[in-house]
């Protein structure tokens, strides 16, 4: 994929943006190199945010149903979406397998 994509694009793994600017008009967005902490600094016609998704099980403390999570905090779950304390299911996101909204659709229906 890096290969490819290297072709027509300057791609940079391993960096962490630390900072996002406006100069003379224009977008600059800094980032650092987590190898050898060197700053990259470059300009943008437009910045997009691709931030991901977390669990929110951190502040809404599920085990405390008996509702066991994995590791990052998603919603284990068995093959008929059932969670580990009887008569509670869960879907969708929660979950944290294929966060789509066609998904948590299908497994609404399913449960
Ligand atoms: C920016 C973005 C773009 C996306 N684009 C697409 C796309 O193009 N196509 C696609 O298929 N999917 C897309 N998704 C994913 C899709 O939105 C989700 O997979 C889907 O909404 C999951 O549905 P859900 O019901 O599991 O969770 P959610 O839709 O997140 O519903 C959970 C609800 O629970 C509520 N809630 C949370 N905590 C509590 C609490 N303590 N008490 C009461 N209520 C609570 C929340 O406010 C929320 O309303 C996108 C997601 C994001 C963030």
């Amino acid at each position: 994929m890096k290969k490819v994509l290297s072709r027509d694009l300057k791609l940079l793994v391993r960096h962490e943006v630390i900072k996002v600017d406006v100069r003379d008009g224009k977008k600059i967005a800094f980032a650092r190199n987590l190898d050898d902490n060197s700053v990259y600094e470059f300009q943008a016609d437009e910045i997009l945010v691709a931030a991901g998704r977390i669990s929110n099980s951190d502040i809404l403390r599920p085990e405390k149903t008996g509702v066991k999570a994995d590791k990052q905090g998603w919603i284990k779950v068995n093959e008929y979406l059932e969670t580990s304390k009887p008569g509670i299911w869960a879907l969708g996101d929660a979950i944290g397998k294929h966060m789509f909204r066609h998904t948590a659709n299908y497994e609404a229906e399913l449960v």
